[in-house]
């Protein structure tokens, strides 16, 4: 099956990054969210970026209009669903919200349409055992900022086709992304390699084997690493760092990936990150 038509569920950070991807590549797409005003703010992030690569000078004005002109905007997300070949769910990362989605598009959906969750975290065998098509649910585990970044995992689930693989599979090549098939285990294998060092870091701070400065250092400099592991994880919000390591420490079962107890307390004292100002490093100016 070639997928033509692309509905994406969700306008956040995710949604609108792979709205955006699959209307630049001339894909029909439908992006939905929960209310109007969460698809216009995902939009204008959208626009945003569009002008951002016409300032770099990869994009001319008349690709901009272009794009914009193939995403259709809908809040009705049965209508939105009707006529898509393939769904790309981007909502929040809760199970409840996730399994409630698919549930709704395994009803409201073509017979044909491939269902694939961009979730970090949650099973794809799970989402797949509330619809009546599990042979066609797939993770599609895009990464953020999803313009720039070139990898997809294509995640199968126990009941996932070769069939359905194999046309996710040619659709990321289609925007120029390089996928990587992936089995359903926590985390994968991006959140279950990058996570465990990042907490590794947090533990030398802790254990006060270097300041943070430091471990960033090394891991920069030493490791030809673009970004440190304390930096990522402040970017990439310490309440989601201590999640993820919960998901793989509940799914995988071995102490070692428990979470270190200086993040946990940095999280319940509100200190996140980048987003709340505070983490390992101080955001408050900037
Ligand atoms: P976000 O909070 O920025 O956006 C989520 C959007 O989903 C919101 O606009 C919300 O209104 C919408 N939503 C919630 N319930 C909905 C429903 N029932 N129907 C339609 N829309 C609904 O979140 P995000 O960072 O874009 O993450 C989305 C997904 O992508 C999550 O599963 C997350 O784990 C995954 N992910 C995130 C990143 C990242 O770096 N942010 C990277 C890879 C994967």
């Amino acid at each position: 099956m070639e997928a033509k038509s692309i509905t994406v569920v969700g306008a956040g950070t995710m949604g609108n990054g792979i709205a955006h991807v699959f209307a630049q590549y001339g894909f029909s797409v439908t992006l939905n969210d929960i209310k109007q005003e969460f698809i216009d703010r995902g939009i204008k992030t959208l626009t945003g970026n569009l002008d951002r690569q016409i300032k770099k000078g990869v994009l001319i004005e008349e690709g901009k209009k272009l794009t914009l002109s193939r995403i259709r905007k809908s809040t009705d997300l049965k209508a939105a669903s009707a006529e898509a070949d393939i769904i790309i769910e981007a909502a929040t990362e809760d199970k409840k919200i996730k399994f409630d989605l698919f549930k709704t598009l395994d009803a409201s959906c073509k017979p044909h349409t491939i269902l694939a969750s961009n979730t970090s975290s949650i099973s794809i065998t799970e989402i797949a055992a509330v619809t009546k098509r599990p042979e066609k649910v797939i993770g599609m585990h895009f990464m953020n900022p999803v313009p720039l970044m070139k990898l997809v995992e294509v995640i199968r689930g126990l009941a996932t086709s070769n069939e359905t693989y194999t046309t996710v599979k040619i659709l990321a090549e289609k925007i120029e992304k390089v996928p990587v098939e992936v089995s359903d285990y926590p985390g994968f294998v991006s959140n279950r390699v990058l996570l465990p060092m990042l907490n590794e870091a947090m533990y030398c701070v802790m254990e006060g084997v270097a300041t943070p400065e430091s471990i960033d250092t090394v891991m920069k400099l030493g490791m030809n690493h673009p970004m440190g592991p304390l930096t990522l994880a402040d970017f990439i919000g310490l309440d989601v760092c201590q999640s993820i390591m919960e998901v793989l420490h509940q799914g995988l079962g071995d102490p070692k990936y428990r979470p270190c107890p200086l993040l946990k307390k940095m999280v319940a004292a509100g200190h996140l990150g980048r987003k709340s100002g505070r983490g390992f490093y101080d955001y408050s100016k900037t």
